[in-house]
Parts: C-alpha cells; structure tokens; sequence
C-alpha cells in the first residue's frame, strides 16, 4: 500500500515498518534543484520503498522519473533532460558504517535526531542525476553555426501535429 510522502519522518522505522510512498512532486517544490534549471517547470514521479534486507541493514529503494529543462552551456537556451533513475540507499550512523557497506547501497548518513525530510533524498538523487554540462547535440543548438536550429531555436518545442501540419503544407 503506497501513501504520500511524509514532511518529516523517522527513517528506521519505516523501515521496520516496510513503508512504501508512491507519488509526484512539482519541481518547483525542489528549490536546490529548481535553481539549476532553465525553468521549475514539470513533476518529478516517485516510488519509495523503505525495508530492512537479509543482513539487517534499513534500506530505502527508490525510482524517479522527471523531464527537466536543463540550460545548454553553449546557447544557454533550454534543453529537455530526461531523468529515470533507480536507486538504493542503506541508512548509516557514521562515516565508519559507510565503508562496510555492500557495493549495492549508497549510504544516506541519518543524524541523531534520527529525522529525515524524504523529498530531500528524492531531490538529492535529481540532482545527482544532471548531466555536468548541458549541451545540445550540435545539430540543434542555436550557437553552432550552420545548424538547422540557429535561427529557430523553438523547434524542438513543437507539437509533433505542427510539424506534420507544416510537412503537409508543402
Ligand atoms: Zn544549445
């Protein structure tokens, strides 16, 4: 049984509690995220599942899906990036837990309080998830000469309906 996401919530027991959280968040909701971006615009779809494995260790698994709108570096002009992300995180106390940990878990560090804000680690993996440096491919952004795309950047944005009403017009 899936539920919405907690604003705060003790991570250990829902992972004792096997605890899944299915839903969406509006990009906008991600401000660390949202100011890298060409625009907040979007959703980001997410799928939390908080278990304990075989060796005991409190675990969250975690999917993502979001198309974000990335600045390209060379135009600067918006992009379209795609995010499908899967993940595994294993709660640890201490940097010390962090190197036992099994290769399969990234660690999530939780701290005395024993307190976490779940849409932060779904907005930390979004982040992970951004590329470096945003480039169009050469064919399609405007700051590369002779590309199709330098005199109208907008193309990308259209329908594909537009297009084929264009094609049919010729
Ligand atoms: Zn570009």
């Amino acid at each position: 049984m899936s539920q919405h996401l907690p604003n705060l919530a003790d991570p250990w027991r829902l992972a004792d509690l096997g605890r899944r959280f299915a839903g969406r968040i509006r990009i906008e909701q991600f401000p660390r995220l949202a100011q890298l971006l060409a625009g907040p615009s979007g959703e980001a779809t997410y799928e939390l599942e908080f278990f304990t494995d075989e060796r005991g260790y409190s675990c969250i698994a975690g999917k993502l899906a979001a198309d974000l709108s990335v600045e390209c570096q060379r135009c600067l002009g918006p992009m379209a990036y795609p995010v499908r992300s899967e993940f595994a995180l294993a709660l640890v106390r201490s940097i010390a837990e962090i190197e036992r940990l099994p290769d399969r878990y990234d660690p999530l560090l939780v701290d005395d309080t024993d307190i976490i804000h779940p849409q932060d680690v779904i907005e930390d993996e979004l982040l992970l998830a951004l590329p470096q440096v945003a480039m169009h491919d050469t064919e399609q952004c405007a700051a590369v000469s002779g590309s199709p795309q330098a005199d109208r950047v907008s193309t990308q944005t259209k329908s594909p309906f537009a297009v084929l009403a264009e094609l049919k017009k010729k």
